[in-house]
């Protein structure tokens, strides 16, 4: 074992970490799916990102934009039918990618863990709460069955649950607190990452915004990292600092929530933006985004945006957008924004909703 700490807990390192490493960061990650035919359809194609300690990171887009499957395939939790067929999920530095599952025991749940939608779905409608929180503890960090009930009332309570409510059933809870029992479950091994799918869909406005402090006060007192999948853009502007839109399985654009949100892009991310009220004052016309997202068996080359963008030129049916960085920390793949093409650029700043 490492005796680098990490975190305000000062808990150590898995053995193998390297200490100079990101705490995530996942390179050129690639998912593919193979469907009913036989044939192998590119969900997520040269994904790279990176989760800072102590940092929540949203992802947004439309649904099937492969926002789930990018997070589900960080924790090998893909369905039968897909596979990461090329890049690097690192965690302290150790690449999770080519590990087995036993090896992966190791950082699933302890280092790395997940919040699913639908409470009531992704517990145990037949298990007790508490002994659903107190089981991951006695099972992947070995403590007692005793001193795992004990843990897992301080987690009840700490996601606002009185302990006493351990002994129920999910149904037993409303919404909210399934919810946050789910929050708990996941942190029972206390991990540095959590990754929240969608945690908040299925709630109504007040339990959200419960549930969205809940999670902002854990990141502020457990010094964790989120990382949240939403659709919904008002919940990374409330509880993210940087924001990632994705399109058709790749990244559009990438920066701070500040930046992204309030001077945007790509021509997606405008659209999406305009497609949402206004995040702060919750006023706007809505405008839809016009066509659909194409079909991944049968992508179009060069922007997937192409067909839907109004600001489509030549370069963007035959080339697919490099990303390029920007000084103000903004990632953009836009061909509007290649570097050193004044034309271009001054089409870029005409861009808006
Ligand atoms: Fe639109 Fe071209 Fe930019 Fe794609 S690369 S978003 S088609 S301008």
């Amino acid at each position: 074992m490492t005796t680098e700490v990490r975190g305000r807990l000062g808990r150590l390192l898995p053995d193998g970490a390297d200490p100079t490493a990101p705490l995530l960061e996942v390179r050129d990650l690639a998912v593919r799916f193979r469907t009913p035919s036989g044939a192998s359809v590119r969900a997520v194609g040269g994904m790279s990102f990176r989760l800072d300690a102590g940092e929540a990171m949203g992802i947004a887009g439309e649904s099937g934009c492969g926002k789930t499957t990018t997070a589900l395939s960080l924790v090998h939790l893909l369905p039968g039918t897909g596979r990461v067929s090329a890049g690097s999920v690192k965690l302290f530095g150790i690449d999770l990618v080519p590990l087995t599952e036993r090896q992966l025991a190791r950082y699933r749940w302890r280092e790395i863990s997940m919040v699913f939608q639908g409470a009531m779905n992704a517990l145990n409608p037949v298990q007790r709460v508490g002994d659903q929180i107190a089981e991951p503890i006695e099972v992947r960090l070995g403590q007692s069955r005793d001193a795992s009930r004990k843990r897992a009332g301080e987690l009840l309570e700490l996601v606002g649950i009185p302990r006493q409510r351990a002994s129920a059933y999910p149904h037993e809870l409303s919404g909210g607190m399934r919810q946050r029992a789910m929050i708990a479950m996941a942190l029972a091994c206390d991990p540095a990452v959590v990754i929240g799918d969608e945690p908040t869909t299925a709630l109504d406005v007040m339990v959200q915004a419960q549930i969205l402090q809940l999670l902002e006060r854990l990141r502020r007192e457990l010094g964790l990292s989120l990382l949240l999948i939403t659709h919904d853009l008002s919940v990374i502007a409330e509880t993210c600092d940087r924001v990632m839109v994705m399109y058709a399985g790749r990244v559009a654009e990438e920066g701070p929530v500040s930046r992204v949100f309030t001077a945007p892009r790509h021509p997606y991310t405008v659209k999406l933006l305009s497609s949402f009220p206004d995040i702060r004052t919750g006023r706007r016309a809505l405008s839809m985004i016009p066509g659909s997202p194409p079909d991944l068996r049968t992508p179009p080359p060069g922007c997937l945006f192409a067909p839907r963008c109004e600001h489509a030129m030549p370069v963007c049916a035959v080339e697919t957008p490099p990303e390029i960085n920007s000084d103000d920390g903004v990632r953009v793949a836009c061909h509007l924004f290649t570097a050193g093409d004044a034309v271009r650029r001054d089409a870029a700043s005409e861009v808006k909703a």
